[in-house]
């Protein structure tokens, strides 16, 4: 994205300005030079050197200033109204063969003068313009081009992006083919019948490649790419967005075939009237001027105009009518074999190490969208460059990974032995009820070395496949194992600390979406309580409506509590059952930092003797360490 073309230029009343104050200063040092050779005098002495034939010019100015020249080339200049009119005066002087010259201002002031009257007419035609700007949308300003859109070109001839550079999702380019066919040939394509859309809408969560697709058609189809997000319209003055649209669209128009896409529809695209402060704003009359160029063209000019939003709930409706954004594409977060694909696109031309498996990254990575896979990648060889080696290894991969999710290790970070003791517990304890569970998904590493800003540790459990959906079971031992990390530092240290406050707010979260709208809870029956307002992708917060009475609100709380409580009697039971167990894995996870997933299971699967003997004979373990429970 490096060489855009920016098409924009600045306010053109700026430069006015500064030429104009440049040249007054010039004009005031000139018309000081010239004064620091003119004498000013009374009227008296003016009226002596004239009677006794010392001048030999004299310069009457309307504004009553007299300047005469002496004949041994001296100015000199006084302030004489009575002169200016005074004919037979001056007719005497013209007799005695004095050259007369009668001038309009005043020399000596002309440049305060030239303020008093200028300025004012400055101050006034700068607001002027921008009241201009505020009714006409800025067609008023002849050659201004503060309006002008401030569209990116792509050249598509340099930075050229095509089909190749975008994977996992071919449904969607199968479908955006006919586009690009289009382009190629606006006039063929339609002697044929063939109708295309005008404005095809993308949308999908963030990252997940809508401007890299849109800009993969242009590219495809060789044609300029016309970019522009959603909140460049929306401008301080009223009006400027319209002007913009109507620019963005003259400009692709002149050079069709040629795709127009609009980033953050959204930041325009809102449903009209939803906004505070009446109707008539900024981003209406962007939004209906947006609509009007859509009506405007027909789509044999060979225009093509593409949009991106992740909120394609909040707008106007009126863009998505037939003729408008009449095509709508849905790109989702990718799937494994989809993560497979974009990993292999990005590992293109990368140095990588023999043993890279790409099933296997794509399997670690649930979750991500193209641009984390693209940041991973990123990662992975920064880190590989940093270590100096030759290919980036499985373990850059895991490092990227992990620091995409939680940010990145710090093993500087301080922690107290009593902190380090507790939050080895607390990830054990997820892990065991995570192994022991049988519907949780499988540990794939325990860590106690810090990481971001608030992970003291944490447990990594990953789907073996993706899922779209999950059972009660599942949900309800993923609750257990998520108050397992509480459950452990209370059996251990009887005492409670602050560590485990996101896993009981990711528990509760669980649990009132499983009795709200799950309909999981016997007691309150299958009833999907309150509305939904708002965001509609998963992961976000989600605001609700109440629309049930005070009494099934006591009734869901305190099933609510009740449902915790007794998934956390559930997880203590578990752990202490397992107590021994949980000991010896402690003073191995708190020597190592880390254990991965295999091991762990390995573990799991031993005999307490077995474990024993396991745990004491590896060499990083510090025997004295054996005291770690009783802390
Ligand atoms: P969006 O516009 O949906 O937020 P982008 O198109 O800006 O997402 O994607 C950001 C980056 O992520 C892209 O530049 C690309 O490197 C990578 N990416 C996203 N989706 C894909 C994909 N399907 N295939 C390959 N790379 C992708
Ligand atoms: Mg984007
Ligand atoms: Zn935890």
């Amino acid at each position: 994205m490096a060489d855009n073309k920016k098409q924009r230029s600045g306010s053109f009343l700026g430069p006015i300005l500064i030429y104009f104050f440049l040249a007054l200063l010039i004009f005031i040092s000139i018309s000081q030079l010239n004064r620091t050779n003119v004498l000013e005098i009374n009227y008296t002495d003016l009226m002596n050197l004239i009677n006794n034939d010392f001048i030999i010019s004299i310069q009457i100015d309307v504004s009553g200033l007299v300047q005469v020249k002496a004949k041994n080339g001296q100015l000199f200049q006084c302030y004489a109204p009575t002169l200016v009119f005074d004919q037979t005066f001056v007719r005497a002087l013209a007799n005695d063969g004095i050259k007369i010259e009668y001038t309009k201002s005043s020399a000596g002031s002309w440049w305060i003068t030239l303020l008093i009257y200028v300025l004012p007419i400055v101050i006034l035609m700068f607001f002027w313009f921008s009241m201009l700007k505020r009714t006409t949308g800025g067609e008023g300003i002849p050659g201004g081009n503060y309006r002008k859109s401030p569209a990116k070109k792509y050249d598509a001839k340099k930075t050229r992006v095509t089909f190749k550079d975008v994977a996992g999702i071919d449904e969607i380019k199968d479908e955006l083919m006919d586009i690009v066919n289009f382009l190629k040939d606006p006039k063929g394509f339609s002697a044929l019948g063939a109708r295309i859309p005008k404005g095809i809408l993308l949308a999908g969560p963030p990252g997940t490649g809508k401007t890299l697709i849109a800009r993969a058609v242009a590219g495809e189809a060789n044609v300029p790419f016309y970019f522009m997000s959603g909140s460049d319209f929306v401008e301080l003055f009223v009006g400027v967005g319209a002007a913009r649209v109507r620019d963005l669209f003259r400009e692709a128009k002149a050079n069709s075939p040629a795709i127009i896409f609009i980033d953050e529809l959204d930041a325009v695209g809102r449903q009209r009237g939803a906004g505070l402060g009446g109707g008539h704003d900024e981003r209406e009359q962007t939004l209906n001027a947006l609509l009007v160029e859509m009506d405007g063209f027909d789509p044999r000019e060979g225009i093509v105009v593409m949009a991106a939003t992740n909120r394609p709930d909040v707008l106007d409706k009126a863009l998505l009518r037939p003729g408008r954004f009449d095509k709508k594409i849905y790109i989702d977060v990718p799937d494994l074999k989809a993560r497979e694909e974009i990993i292999k696109v990005h590992l293109r031309g990368k140095r990588i190490a023999p043993d890279i498996d790409v099933k296997s990254l794509a399997r670690s990575t649930p979750g991500f969208v193209g641009a984390d896979i693209e940041n991973m990648v990123n990662e992975a060889a920064l880190l590989a460059a940093r270590e100096n080696r030759d290919f980036i290894t499985n373990e850059d991969f895991q490092e990227a990974i992990e620091r995409i999710i939680v940010g990145p290790a710090r093993k500087s970070r301080k922690i107290s032995e009593k902190e380090r003791k507790i939050v080895t517990y607390h990830e054990l304890g997820h892990a065991i009820l995570g192994y022991l569970l049988p519907y949780t998904y499988p540990v794939h590493k325990i860590t106690i070395i810090p990481r971001g800003q608030a992970a003291l540790g944490y447990t990594m459990q990953l789907p073996t496949e993706d899922r779209f959906l999950i059972t009660e079971p599942e949900l309800k031992d993923q609750i257990v194992s998520l108050l397992g990390g509480r459950a452990a530092e209370e059996i251990v240290f009887n005492e409670i600390t602050t560590g485990a406050s996101n896993d009981l707010k990711r528990a509760t979260e669980l649990v009132r979406e499983m009795v709200t709208q799950l309909g999981m809870s016997e007691k309150i029956g299958p009833i999907a309580w309150g509305e939904e307002v708002g965001e509609i992708f998963l992961g976000r917060e989600l605001t609700r409506m109440k629309n049930f009475s005070q009494k099934t609100a006591q009734e869901i709380d305190s099933e609510i509590k009740s449902y915790i409580l007794s998934s956390y009697e559930k997880a203590k039971k578990i752990l202490s059952n397992n107590r021994e167990r949980m000991d010896l894995l402690a003073i191995y996870l708190y020597n190592k930092e880390e254990i991965s997933g295999k091991e762990f299971s390995e573990m799991m699967e031993m005999s307490l003797e077995e474990l024993k003997v396991y745990v004491m004979n590896d060499e990083e373990v510090n025997v004295k360490s054996l005291t770690i429970s009783y802390a």
